[in-house]
């Protein structure tokens, strides 16, 4: 059983305000913020930073993602009920939970074992229902596809065309496009059969996107 006090309420309730205060206006996206224990996402030694506006790490040499960054990008995905959302880089799980709040239909894929059972047993716990593969998130789930969003939680070199491929006309990805320590927030609505528009919004830090299983 996850514990979730008024304690933890208090924490998250701050984190939320403070997510707010720097930009994220959407509703929904605070609010799903604000039911999430994420307290439940870290290990219970650390649950201070929990609640902290930072990124932290978990298992394997991976990190959760900074809240705001989660709130952002998820800001920018712009999700709506029922979606077929893709998330490549499931991580700790916390991210896919947000999606799993706003009501999406949500896959979500990771390459290491470990963080790919954690997340899920977190998440059992909880009573998300968000489906998980381990794989390589460079090919995407071809035969669940097409999604209405993919959202990539790990620095891409370049957005993959397997992922874009895998986009309905009208549908969007967001992913942080770069190398080493510093990445560039992407944006890329899928407009036509072969065409597609790229925004950017801004610098980012993500671990890296590798290829292949650990
Ligand atoms: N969304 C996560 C943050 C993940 S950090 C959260 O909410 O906690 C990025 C994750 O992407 C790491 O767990 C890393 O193992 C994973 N990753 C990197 N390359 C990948 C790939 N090709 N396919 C699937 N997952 C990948």
């Amino acid at each position: 059983m996850i514990e979730d006090s008024y304690l933890h309420k208090g924490m998250r309730r701050k984190l939320v305000e403070q997510v707010k205060g720097r930009g994220i206006k959407d509703q929904r996206i605070l609010d799903a913020m604000m039911n999430i224990p994420r307290h439940a996402f870290i290990d219970s030694s650390f649950l201070k930073f929990a609640y902290q506006d930072q990124a932290f790490p978990i298992s394997s040499g991976q990190t959760i993602s900074q809240p705001y960054t989660v709130a952002f990008q998820t800001e920018l995905l712009e999700v709506e009920v029922f979606h077929k959302v893709l998330e490549v880089g499931t991580g700790s799980g916390y991210q896919a939970a947000v999606l799993a709040e706003l009501r999406a239909r949500v896959f979500t894929i990771e390459r290491i074992r470990q963080l790919y059972q954690d997340a899920q047993r977190i998440h059992r716990e909880l009573g998300y229902q968000v489906r998980f593969f381990l794989g390589d998130g460079y090919q995407g789930l071809p035969s669940y596809a097409p999604f209405d969003r993919i959202l990539i939680t790990a620095a891409a070199p370049a957005i993959p065309e397997a992922l874009k491929s895998q986009l309905v006309v009208g549908g969007i990805l967001v992913a942080p496009v770069g190398r080493h320590d510093s990445q560039i927030m992407t944006k890329c609505v899928r407009t036509g059969e072969n065409t597609y528009e790229i925004t950017t919004h801004g610098n980012f830090s993500f671990v890296p996107m590798k290829e292949g299983l650990e």
